[in-house]
């Protein structure tokens, strides 16, 4: 299991964090996925998961931070804004008190190419992810988490597929990993929350 280490070049502006009252939405969903074991800790020490919200049209979103999935809840300390993402040159801009998720590329392509999708989260679960496994849309097998290639294949799923209206995709070349995404935190979790109560 891979997960947890940065493949994208950063661009951070260590900057103030956001208001906690702008974060709060964010922080109560982030805190059930972490109850629900979606996002937390392997025992090597590699945390997983991360979840994000889009901040306006031009597909800025605020996303938790790298290495906070052992968190049991977070703060506004553990959020970040990315400003602008550049898949070609595998470069993330980003401003706030923490460096990005390492799947900030994933979420980006979704906002940009969604207009409609508020909030974006990827999660670990391998009953689920053994399941849907080619039954939803699936990224390539050669696509590693946070990778260029990764990013391109959720834009040809999202182009090429119905997952913009299924809203879940599976990581073939990720294993566990899930995405789920919404027109609110709400849509997305429950999304989500439903797969897993009828496992
Ligand atoms: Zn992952």
């Amino acid at each position: 299991m891979d997960e947890g280490y940065i493949k994208f070049q950063a661009k951070w502006e260590k900057a103030q964090s956001l208001s906690l009252e702008r974060l709060e939405n964010l922080i109560f969903w982030r805190d059930i996925l972490y109850q629900k074991g979606l996002v937390g800790v392997y025992e090597n020490g590699i945390g997983y998961g991360n979840i994000s919200q889009r901040w306006n049209a031009q597909g800025q979103f605020i996303i938790s931070g790298s290495m906070t999935g052992h968190l049991q809840t977070l703060s506004k300390e553990h959020f970040t804004l990315v400003t602008k993402v550049n898949i070609a040159k595998n470069t993330v801009w980003c401003e706030g008190p923490i460096i990005a998720s390492s799947e900030t590329m994933s979420h980006a392509v979704i906002y940009q190419e969604c207009p409609e999708v508020e909030s974006v989260m990827h999660v670990h679960h391998i009953k689920l992810w053994e399941k849907l496994l080619h039954k939803v849309p699936t990224t390539n097998a050669s696509a590693t988490y946070g990778s260029p290639e990764m990013a391109y294949s959720i834009i040809e799923l999202l182009q090429k597929t119905d997952l913009r209206k299924q809203k879940i995709f599976v990581m073939e070349g990720h294993p566990e990993g899930i995405f789920v995404f919404g027109e609110s935190l709400k849509e997305a979790a429950d999304i989500l929350l439903q797969q897993i109560t009828y496992l």
